[in-house]
């Protein structure tokens, strides 16, 4: 047992051996350790205080998404080689250190000894990085640092295909572009793990439904498995299904495993679980944003109007990544709005998992609980082309008022 009087992975996985063992070996293995001392592993969860008083923060943003998948091609402005660096979906976090390896090594074929990064969101902020750990030396120009932007308003977890392209502008290539991002940054991430504050870790994931859950994508949180087809979304002139790609790399990503009746403790049919890795904003943020400074960065706040505004930049080679403000900056209207919106509630880091049920996902992460509701009105496939970006309180209210009952029976079955 841990110090929060919870069982650990390696406990309950012994536990469910116990418990399974001895049900094929009744009677006969007196040295088969009793069921009885053993909780079964969902019943030691502890379980999270869900209720409307416990949210401290509503949190909208939209994704920018190019059917097409990000845009990291290069153009020549002027004097000034612009490489593009937007259009990450809902799956910027995940990504951002396989497209920042793609467009440094663009950057890096003239030799800058200096590199402009615009942005300082997710996608910025590692492509600065990447940039130094080449050897430049880099100033990022931008409105905002990391806490301000759009990228502290997402959910944080591993999602590296959630609205990341429709198939058909993607294309077959794309997959293969897809697949290189996902595991350079996959081997980054493992970097982080294991550090005092916890920047980036892993938990357990239960995915609950009354009914049967008959894809492995059905048990797991809405955002790392956005489906649909994209002509039902008030989008006519995109056609399409958003691209999944996730089945490329199952050799390195945990799957997902069905929780046998003795282990589900929520009082629903059928529970999957799986193990998620999440990133801590906070922790992983104030790390990424030392390590820049620490390595000579420079920041300098800056607003750009168009890209001759940008090629002014005494560096010559600019990496560009505004984000979804790329549909302004740069005219680019191939990037489409996906509103978004989480829910925080009080942090409880006795609970170590997260939980999708009923349309509302919830997950434990160091700067709170995060919640998503994507059964409202405000769902999914509704946030499609929706740049409204004002939060809205009354679907994560809902959402408490949906899971809550998962939890009370939780505590039920631990009493
Ligand atoms: C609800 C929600 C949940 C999400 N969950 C996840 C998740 O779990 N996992 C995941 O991988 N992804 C997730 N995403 C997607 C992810 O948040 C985005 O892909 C990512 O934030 C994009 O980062 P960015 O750096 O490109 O943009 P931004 O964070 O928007 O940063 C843009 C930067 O550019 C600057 N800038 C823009 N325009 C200008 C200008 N004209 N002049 C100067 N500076 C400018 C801004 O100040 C900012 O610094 C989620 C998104 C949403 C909405």
């Amino acid at each position: 047992m841990n110090r929060d009087g919870a069982w650990g992975r390696r406990d309950l996985l012994k536990g469910s051996l116990a418990v399974g063992g001895l049900a094929g070996l009744q009677g006969c293995a007196p040295s088969v350790k009793s069921a009885a001392t053993v909780p079964p592993r969902g019943v030691s969860l502890v379980p999270m205080r869900m209720s409307v008083d416990e949210i401290i923060d509503v949190k909208c943003c939209i994704r920018p998404f190019r059917p097409q998948g990000p845009r990291l091609d290069a153009e020549q402005i002027g004097d000034t080689l612009v490489i593009h660096n937007y259009g990450h979906g809902g799956s910027g976090w995940s990504l951002s250190w396989g497209s920042a390896e793609i467009v440094v090594g663009k950057a890096m074929t003239v030799l800058p000894k200096e590199i402009a990064v615009i942005g300082c969101g997710i996608i910025g902020l590692t492509a600065a990085v990447v940039a130094q750990r080449a050897g430049a030396k880099v100033t990022i120009y931008a409105r905002d640092q990391l806490p301000r932007t759009r990228s502290f308003r997402a959910n944080g977890s591993w999602t590296p295909d959630s609205r990341i392209s429709l198939t058909e502008p993607a294309g077959a290539a794309f997959g293969d572009l897809w697949e290189q991002m996902a595991r350079i940054s996959w081997k980054n991430f493992r970097t982080y793990l294991g550090l005092p504050e916890r920047p980036v870790e892993f938990s357990d994931q239960y995915g609950l439904s009354d009914g049967p859950i008959r894809s492995e994508g059905e048990g797991r949180v809405p955002d790392a498995t956005a489906r649909g087809s994209f002509a039902t979304t008030g989008m006519p002139q995109q056609k399409g299904e958003f691209g999944h790609y996730s089945d490329r790399i199952r050799d390195i990503v945990p799957q997902s495993e069905t929780v046998s009746a003795e282990e589900n403790p929520f009082g629903v049919a059928h529970v999957r679980r799986t193990s998620m890795m999440h990133f801590n904003f906070g922790s992983y943020g104030h790390l990424l944003m030392s390590e820049f400074f620490q390595q000579g960065g420079r920041f300098e706040m800056r607003d750009f109007h168009s890209p001759a505004d940008v090629a002014t930049l005494r560096e010559k080679v600019v990496i560009n990544c505004p984000g979804y403000a790329g549909r302004d900056l740069w005219r680019d209207k191939t990037i489409i709005p996906v509103r978004g919106q989480t829910g925080w509630l009080v942090p409880q880091p006795e609970a170590k998992y997260g939980l999708y049920y009923a349309g509302v996902s919830v997950l434990s992460k160091s700067d709170g609980v995060m919640m998503m509701h994507t059964s409202s009105t405000l769902g999914d496939m509704e946030g499609v082309g929706n740049s409204l970006e004002l939060p809205d309180r009354v679907p994560i209210e809902e959402g408490v008022k949906i899971i809550a009952p998962i939890f009370d029976r939780l505590r039920g079955a631990r009493a």
